[in-house]
């Protein structure tokens, strides 16, 4: 079995919950989409932890965000003060490994993408019929799936070509109102993927957003997953 998790956002608790949830999956292969960081108060911790456990990861903007000087400007207010306060916590070896991610990974008939496959740089977000198919219609030909993050709420999509499109949902900072840890498992034998959701421990998740005086505002939403 193959784990897929994205938008983990700092949030140590939550992304411990679901690596601890692999082991009753017989997961034996985790894939990261991005933005390992954002928002919460343990992005340094969970880079490692990402680093030491998932055999594939690709950039999220939060995390070229994290490794940039300047911006971010298209950022809402509170996720910028989270970058700025995130950019301080990075050590020089965390933001060159984040430097070093690539933007897709094409593994076999499965393709893994931050935002979008389309123009993956410009994190577009997917959440209607007629985005995902536009974003299907023409990947390489061996594609038989593509997985993504990016929205935090888990979506499927399966094109006219029989291409699926599965957004994951968010390991850190779920926003459909579940405020379990999302993530997807992929069943190689059956060729077929399913989104897990992972209860963790919210209110330590909560409370270290608390002491490093980020926006109250992040510690909350969790509470609700919105
Ligand atoms: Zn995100």
């Amino acid at each position: 079995m193959i784990g897929i998790i994205s938008d983990i956002h700092g949030n140590l608790e939550a992304l411990k919950s679901v690596l601890a949830s692999g082991k009753e999956h017989n997961i034996t292969q985790w894939v990261c989409l991005g933005d390992i960081v954002g928002y919460g108060a343990d992005p340094e911790a969970c880079i490692h932890l990402v680093r030491e456990t998932c055999h594939f990861v690709v950039l999220g903007n939060h995390d070229e965000a994290a490794i940039q000087n300047i911006g971010p400007d298209d950022f809402n207010p509170m996720a910028q003060q989270a970058i700025l306060w995130t950019r301080l916590q990075l050590s020089s070896e965390s933001r060159s490994w984040l430097q070093s991610l690539p933007l897709t990974i094409h593994d076999k008939i499965r393709l893994y993408v931050h935002a979008s496959p389309r123009n993956p740089s410009d994190w577009n977000y997917v959440y209607t019929a007629s985005e995902a198919q536009r974003q299907i219609s023409d990947l390489d030909a061996s594609i038989r799936s593509c997985y993504i993050g990016h929205t935090h709420e888990p979506f499927r999509y399966v094109g006219s070509n029989g291409v699926e499109l599965i957004n994951v949902g968010s390991v850190g900072q779920p926003r459909d109102g579940d405020q379990r840890a999302s993530y997807a498992l992929i069943d190689e034998s059956k060729q077929e993927s399913y989104i897990v959701r992972i209860p963790y421990d919210i209110e330590r998740a909560r409370h270290r957003i608390i002491e490093e005086n980020l926006p109250l505002f992040l510690a909350d939403r969790l509470l609700v997953g919105h």
